[in-house]
């Protein structure tokens, strides 16, 4: 596919980036191998917009792939971090901030009595997994097919995000040893669930479930699926882990656990609580927290956890974060999917817009999408249409049809105007677009 505009500045800096970095980028998902094309180097976000380095300016719909829910360098979150950068960087010891944040997680979100703080929401799922089986003294892991709870060796078996955006089955370097106790099931499936239990009863330590995906498009869990992983865990003795690393204070106040009320023993999050910074967490049940060194024996570290700039940054995002941040992001997410899906309609496209709260991503088919197989039936060839379309009119999208979009309290009336604007181009695109 040809692009008919251009960005040599960011040209120049992707050729420079892949000689030094491989595919020129640190993290795949921000690479445009899926849609074609050079991915844009952004140099400054201000709301709602992201300017380029060839001086382009966008309508972000990544938000930095969810963190930043108050849009970009937000003036009160920007003060935070001046005045903490101010008084150092990192000092390897405990710090107020950290207790700070620590304690407004736990008052957002009851199930979490304790919670340890980590550097990125990989680490944060990788220890509560440890922390599940050093405390049940099992070794198998239930996972979904489809969600993606970062790059943890033993939960990269059929992921989402950009394991799915590259259609990679599963990665080389991950060995059977440490795949080997990982069980993955079809999503949004009790029975599939029930009949693992069943099969080995007694030997699966946990859960883990994204608490509303949003890694494989999003796909929102049917009435009473979480609340049955939460009953057939307890009744073997296993843990039900939610990640809440992408719903996390983004789909309520509380998270997602704020939306279904099904209480997880163990809770994982990051991206919003950092506010654009690396700080995640990992929390839930007291009386599995204790069994973390240096209280108890399993251990779990991190040089730079609790840093007092993220720390500082993320307690002023989540302070700002009230009632009527949210009702805000919620009615700019319902403007936006129905606009969107105006536009589609009008085309002819054959689409679903599929929400969880305020999350949403578009999937091109009219059948439902409930789990991995459905979404990977969608005409994905239609979004890199689409996707480029409406670059070129500078919206940013996320650069994949198994993503989802974000959006935050930045977005204003003429944030949206130009989406509107650039979405009847964009869905004639998309409907002109063959495989
Ligand atoms: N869990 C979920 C649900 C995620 O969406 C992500 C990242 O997208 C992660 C875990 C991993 O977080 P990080 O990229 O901070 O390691």
């Amino acid at each position: 596919m040809a692009y008919s505009y251009e960005a040599p500045v960011s040209q120049t800096l992707f050729d420079r980036a892949s000689l030094v970095t491989p595919g020129g980028v640190n993290s795949p998902v921000r690479a445009f191998r899926a849609v074609g094309g050079t991915p844009r180097f952004m140099v400054s976000g201000t709301g709602p917009y992201l300017t380029d380095a060839d001086g382009r300016e966008y309508v972000d719909l990544v938000c930095s792939w969810g963190p930043m829910i108050l849009g970009h360098a937000h003036p009160e979150v920007i003060a935070a971090v001046q005045d903490a950068v101010a008084r150092g960087t990192s000092f390897g010891t405990p710090g107020e901030g950290e207790v700070a944040l620590a304690e407004e997680i736990v008052a957002r979100i009851e199930p979490v009595e304790q919670v340890r703080l980590v550097s990125s929401g990989t680490e944060a799922t990788m220890s509560a997994i440890r922390l599940a089986r050093g405390f049940t003294g099992r070794a198998k892991v239930v996972k979904f097919a489809g969600c993606y709870h970062g790059h943890v060796d033993a939960l990269l078996a059929a992921a989402g995000s950009g394991v799915a955006t590259f259609g990679l089955p599963d990665t080389p370097g991950v060995t059977g040893a440490q795949a080997g106790d990982t069980i993955v099931l079809p999503y949004n499936d009790l029975d599939a669930v029930r009949a693992a239990f069943a099969a080995q009863p007694g030997e699966i330590a946990c859960v883990i479930t994204e608490a509303s995906p949003g890694n494989m498009g999003v796909v929102p869990p049917l009435d009473g699926f979480n609340a049955g992983l939460k009953e057939i865990c307890a009744a073997d003795g296993a843990l039900y882990i939610s990640d809440e690393v992408m719903t996390g204070f983004r789909t309520s106040k509380a998270g997602w656990y704020g939306i279904d009320g099904v209480r997880p023993d163990l809770m994982t999050f990051g991206k919003v609580m950092g506010g654009g910074f690396p700080a995640a967490a990992f929390g839930g049940r007291a009386d599995v927290m204790a069994h973390l060194a240096p209280v108890g024996p399993v251990y779990q570290a991190g040089t730079l956890s609790g840093n007092p700039v993220a720390t500082a940054a993320g307690l002023a995002q989540l302070r700002l974060l009230d009632d009527a941040a949210y009702a805000k992001v919620d009615a700019v997410s319902a403007e936006l999917r129905s606009l969107v899906g105006e536009a589609f309609t009008k085309e002819g496209v054959a689409h679903t817009v599929s929400a969880a709260s305020n999350m949403f991503s578009v999937f091109f088919t009219d059948e439902p999408v409930r789990d991995y197989e459905g979404a990977k039936k969608q005409e994905a060839f239609r979004f890199t249409a689409f996707f480029h379309s409406m670059l070129e009119q500078g919206v940013y999208l996320p650069p994949s049809a198994f993503e989802s979009w974000f959006v935050s309290t930045a977005h204003d009336a003429r944030a949206i105007e130009k989406i509107a604007a650039a979405l009847p181009a964009a869905a004639r695109a998309a409907s002109e677009a063959t495989a």
